[in-house]
């Protein structure tokens, strides 16, 4: 039995203070973790609105502790069994793509965690963005696929994008008070993942249950799997193309195991800052929630009495060929970085079923991205069915699958 969710009772003056909350993809996590800030802060943030894929008893739980005004299942199947459970208490429930939208977009809303998984989470992104919402983005994928689209709606309305992921965090905290063309570039940094020290002619034969053990951060099935290809840092270095507006030469990664330093920036006058911290998804996730301030927070601190040595080393590009496959779709602009993500998260879901090799990710997504032809300045439609044809690209390899 889970027990329900008081809200604490604030004063007026308080009450103007605390941010309302929709966490997207609460059930994840990303989506976890955050509602643990919202714990450790319940006088400063409220949650409004939470969404799930298809965990429809985790969603049901998190509403009876949090009392949101909606939640959203992705599952129509199971909008029933969140309905018997939630429309009793006064919630309302939503569903599909559409419901993420009108979470994204609800009215008592303030900041909105864009914390879905891939493709799936761009049309809530953008819906938050044009209802002139603060979005904290862990959805990387949304700014690979649609970099240009978001960066344009920032431009037009009064939303803001604040980001979530830990290195774009950690540049984001070394710009506070630095002008803003001090920067000469940047450096992301990456742990390396499970198999930086293997050798590369055994990598034909990493399991799953192999790639999914990742060395320092606990994370959903898809990013963990990214980061052993090292696609994440590929999809990082989109990421930070559009959020710092830097261009992708100047923008480099170096392979750092202990996941300490969070990444760099170099500015014109030869100085270096980076972001130092415990691999701790919590404080990224506050740091979005409160900047401009810094709340007070009893998270585990980096131990000075510890030795402590920061060792970097440049990544192996030869066996990692995902981080130049990024850095060409970047290049080469328009839908390209679209094809490139679409391909990674298809034949990600294929390794996770187990249906191709580890060695067969890279090689898929180096054919769609040779196959499909990059096109200029897409509109939302194209990004559409760009993404479909590059699935489609991946799936016509595996002759078991009719596609
Ligand atoms: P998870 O897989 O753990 O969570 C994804 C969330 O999205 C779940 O709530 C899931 O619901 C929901 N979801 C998935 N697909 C759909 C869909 N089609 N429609 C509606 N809801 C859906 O992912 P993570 O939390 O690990 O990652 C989230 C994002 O944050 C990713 O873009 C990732 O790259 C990024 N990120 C994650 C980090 C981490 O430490 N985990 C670090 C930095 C960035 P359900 O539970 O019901 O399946
Ligand atoms: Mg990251």
């Amino acid at each position: 039995m889970h027990s329900t969710h008081t809200r604490p009772a604030r004063s007026p003056d308080q009450e103007a203070d605390v941010q309302r909350l929709s966490i997207l993809g609460s059930t994840g996590s990303i989506g976890a973790q955050t509602l643990d800030v919202v714990r450790l802060f319940p006088n400063r943030l409220d949650v409004r609105a939470l969404t799930a894929g298809s965990n429809a008893e985790l969603l049901i739980a998190q509403a009876r502790e949090f009392s949101p005004a909606c939640v959203v299942i992705g599952d129509a199947r199971r909008r029933k069994q969140v309905e018997e459970a939630l429309c009793p208490l006064g919630v309302r429930v939503l569903t599909g793509q559409e419901g993420l939208c009108e979470a994204a977009a609800l009215d008592e809303t303030d900041t909105v965690v864009a914390a879905l998984v891939g493709f799936a989470g761009l049309e809530s992104v953008l819906a938050a963005l044009r209802a002139g919402k603060k979005v904290a983005l862990a959805n990387k994928e949304t700014l690979v696929v649609a970099g240009r689209l978001v960066t344009s709606l920032l431009q037009d309305d009064q939303g803001m994008l604040l980001p979530v992921d830990s290195e774009h965090s950690a540049i984001f905290q070394c710009l506070a008070g630095e002008p803003e063309r001090s920067v000469e570039s940047l450096a992301l940094t990456a742990s390396g993942g499970p198999f930086r020290t293997r050798p590369a002619e055994t990598f034909g034969t990493i399991s799953k249950a192999e790639a999914l053990a990742h060395p320092n951060w606990s994370m959903g099935a898809k990013i963990t799997i990214d980061s052993a290809t090292m696609m994440n840092k590929g999809l990082e270095v989109v990421e930070a193309h559009w959020l710092f507006d830097m261009p992708p030469e100047r923008i480099a990664v170096l392979t750092h195991p202990q996941s300490i330093v969070h990444s760099l920036v170099v500015f014109e006058d030869g100085s270096v800052k980076a972001q130092l911290g415990l691999p701790d998804m919590g404080l990224p996730i506050q740091y979005a929630l409160s900047y401009p301030e810094r709340w007070a927070a009893p998270r585990e601190r980096l131990d000075w009495s510890d030795v402590m040595h920061l060792h970097f080393e440049p990544p192996d590009r030869a066996k990692f060929p995902c981080l130049d496959l990024a850095y060409e779709a970047l290049a080469a602009g328009g839908t390209a970085p679209a094809v490139l993500n679409a391909a990674n998260e298809q034949a990600v879901a294929l390794f996770l079923e187990e249906k191709i090799r580890f060695t067969d990710i890279s090689d898929l997504i180096g054919e769609a991205l040779g196959r499909i032809p990059a096109q200029a300045d897409p509109s939302l439609e194209d990004l559409v069915a760009c993404d479909a044809e590059a699935r489609r690209a991946v799936l016509k390899h595996i002759p078991s699958i009719p596609v």
